[in-house]
């Protein structure tokens, strides 16, 4: 590798490409590593630690309510944006340091600067300079998309200026229905904003179990957020200082804030990745193998310029396997199945495995366990909200192939709960262990009575 000005670099300082340049580096090799904006990535920069920065904040609105069943008075509340804001910059700006000095520490070379493939080994940052690399990693994940240009779409805000805005805008409208639109409607109804959410299907949460896409909704529309859906936002007026999303039914909303979060695309685009020869797909990802190797041979990517599973901690494994893979001696393929994950809503979602859709349409025999019912705080409290806890089991060999989960708490239970179906734990499992009293995840241990038991029906 002498050839080489550096054995490994690594275009992307996010999740995945931090945690690829450490152990590399770890395990020995030359390592440079460039980021074009901040090290940390979308994960610590503008997405899921921010993210669940505003989530804690916007859940005090509601502790607050609870408190009078537990006797307390709480004065006025009222609630500071700018400080929360600054608060959150501070901590990020400090995660973006320890980041850095991790990766300086291990002995990577950072760069801050862009960078684009030459050919297959070189890679030219901002300033012209050049570096021969042996090998190459792109882990430049992704960026928000804002689909067909509608109308008006300049005054339209992605989660990345969410994350800046200058105040709490009084009215917010939210055009998606997934993980950012439903969080960031929990986000600014939990601070104050009236929230109205456009989602162009039936129902949102596309892909989740549709106990819990119900579930939330309903609670979600509860705790006074409008959600709308069977439309887009058509067009977004300005008039004056106030916005107004025309939706595809004709309606106005007045707004003073029009978010989009209709999915994020991967950064492949521009960095010299087709004329070295690297396979895009279709979605607009790059082809990797099991290895997160692409169609070049020494040309490697990981995390959500993937496109395959977009969760930080998928991108750390794939980016920690690939290290292992090229510089470890030891060739690690990331396991993609039963990856838990959470959407920090209000209320929250944690789920793993197959939803009851996917088992009855995949397994010979399928049992549900479901409970519903109010959490302990809710008495006192007289919160009216409900918990959701949902096992699916193959019934053919009894193991739990699906949990899914709604309410306070639900993704740390998850985090556990992918455990048993890692494991591949069997409900007799979950049968056979105590109860801890009084939790909410007591429950899962506790379910006796199937709720619904399907088989599937012969193929024609
Ligand atoms: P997703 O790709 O998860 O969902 C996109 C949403 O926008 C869907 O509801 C989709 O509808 C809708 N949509 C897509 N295109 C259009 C369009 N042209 N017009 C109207 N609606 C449209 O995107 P997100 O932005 O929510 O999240 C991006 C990624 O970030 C996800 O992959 C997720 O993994 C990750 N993430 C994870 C979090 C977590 O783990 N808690 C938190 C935040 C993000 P339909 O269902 O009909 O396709």
């Amino acid at each position: 590798m002498s050839d080489y000005d550096v054995d490994l670099f690594v275009i992307g300082g996010g999740s995945g490409g931090v945690r690829a340049a450490r152990m590399a580096a770890q395990h020995g090799a030359r390592v440079m590593l460039a980021e074009e904006y901040r090290v940390g990535g979308t994960c610590v920069i503008r997405g899921c630690v921010p993210k669940k920065l505003l989530v804690y904040a916007s859940r005090f609105r509601a502790e607050f309510e609870d408190a009078a069943g537990f006797g307390w008075a709480v004065p006025h509340s009222s609630f500071d944006w700018p400080r929360l804001i600054a608060n959150k910059d501070r901590e990020i700006a400090r995660l973006e340091a320890a980041y850095t000095a991790t990766l300086e520490n291990a002995g990577v070379a950072v760069v801050k600067s862009r960078a684009v493939l030459a050919d297959a080994h070189t890679v030219q940052l901002a300033n012209g300079k050049r570096l021969r690399a042996a090998y190459v990693l792109v882990a430049t994940g992704g960026t928000p998309s804002y689909g067909d240009r509608i109308p008006g779409i300049e005054h339209a805000i992605s989660s990345n200026e969410a994350f800046r805005l200058p105040a709490l805008p009084p009215r917010v409208v939210i055009q998606g229905g997934s993980y950012i639109a439903v969080e960031f409607a929990g986000i600014f109804a939990g601070l104050g904003a009236q929230v109205t959410l456009v989602y162009r299907g039936e129902n949102i949460l596309r892909g989740f179990d549709d106990d819990v896409r119900h579930h939330v909704r309903t609670d979600m529309e509860k705790h006074g957020i409008r959600v709308i859906t069977g439309c887009t936002v058509a067009a977004i007026e300005r008039h004056d200082k106030h916005l107004s999303a025309r939706l595809s039914g004709g309606n106005h909303i007045p707004a003073d804030c029009v978010m989009f979060a209709i999915g994020r695309r991967p950064n492949a685009a521009g960095i010299g990745l087709e004329e070295a020869g690297v396979e895009i797909g279709k979605d607009g990802g790059i082809v990797v193998d099991a290895y997160s190797r692409t169609s070049v041979a020494n040309i490697y990517a990981v995390g959500d310029v993937t496109n395959r599973v977009n969760l930080t901690p998928v991108a750390i494994r794939e980016g920690a396997a690939f290290a292992d893979t090229v510089f470890g001696g030891k060739p690690t393929a990331v396991d993609h199945g039963d990856v838990p994950t959470a959407v920090f809503s209000d209320p929250e979602i944690g789920c793993v495995g197959l939803t009851e859709a996917q088992a009855r349409a995949r397994l010979e025999q399928t049992d549900i366990y479901r409970v519903m019912f109010k959490p302990l705080k809710a008495t006192l409290s007289g919160r009216d909200t409900t918990v959701l806890l949902k096992l699916v089991v193959d019934g053919a060999t009894d193991r739990m192939v699906g949990c899914h989960m709604v309410g306070e708490g639900a993704a740390e239970m998850a985090q556990l709960a992918a455990v048993a179906v890692k494991m591949g734990a069997g409900k007799a499992d979950f049968d056979a262990t105590m109860a801890l009293h009084p939790t909410t995840a007591e429950e899962l241990v506790t379910m006796r009575q199937k709720t619904a038991s399907y088989v599937r029906a012969a193929a024609e």
